[in-house]
């Protein structure tokens, strides 16, 4: 997606560890009219899919879902992080290495909002190692519910999650994929 990526060169900054930082438009300050174009190209790319829920993670994944929620008219649900493990038997639960924080989480999903009727469209803002999205994956499979596939802003190709979720047979689409960055240079893969 050509506006994205022109946006991630003008704007994103390069941390230590592999940390695009994107704060000033998506996770942190939100160019809404920008996220109104990327929830566009998800409908656009999903469009023959019969979703029926968005699932994201929170924090960073949740504007982004619900915005794209607006092109498909369904309802957003989000994965919570927590540290106290509720086991009465009406939360999905898993857990989840954060990129980010370098911790792992225990992250739970109400079983009321998500069943085998559903067909479920994964949304997060970053794919790195993974782990996020293999995360919801394992609740969709504990559900029952169809995965249609996944949708993610920017995906860091140089890292492991992109094969790891194409080589299950994941339909996975990725409005920017970065082949390589550093302080001072950033490519795109076609
Ligand atoms: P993964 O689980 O794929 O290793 O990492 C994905 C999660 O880590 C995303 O939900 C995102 O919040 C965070 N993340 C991974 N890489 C980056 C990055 O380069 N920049 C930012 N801002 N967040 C990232």
């Amino acid at each position: 997606m050509q506006l994205l990526k022109e946006r991630i060169l003008k704007d994103g900054t390069v941390k230590p560890g592999n940390v695009l930082k994107v704060d000033s438009f998506l996770n942190h300050q939100m160019d809404i009219s920008l996220i109104n174009e990327i929830g566009k190209e998800f409908k656009s790319r999903f469009s023959e899919c019969p979703i029926t829920k968005i699932l994201t993670i929170e924090a960073s994944g949740i504007g982004i879902a619900c915005i794209t929620a607006q092109y498909f008219n369904v309802p957003v649900i989000f994965a919570k992080k927590t540290q106290s493990l509720n086991l009465d038997g009406d939360m999905y639960t898993t857990k989840v290495q954060s990129f980010t924080h370098k911790k792992v989480y225990d992250v739970i999903l109400s079983k009321k909002f998500l069943g085998p009727d559903d067909h479920v469209l994964l949304i997060d803002d970053f794919l790195a190692n993974g782990c996020a999205l293999l995360g919801l994956i394992d609740i969709v499979r504990e559900s029952g519910a169809t995965l249609e596939g996944a949708g993610i802003v920017i995906e860091k190709g140089f890292q492991e999650g992109g094969d790891r979720i194409r080589n299950m047979g994941i339909r996975l689409e990725s409005l920017a994929i970065i082949d390589s960055m550093s302080d001072d240079s950033l490519t795109f893969r076609d």
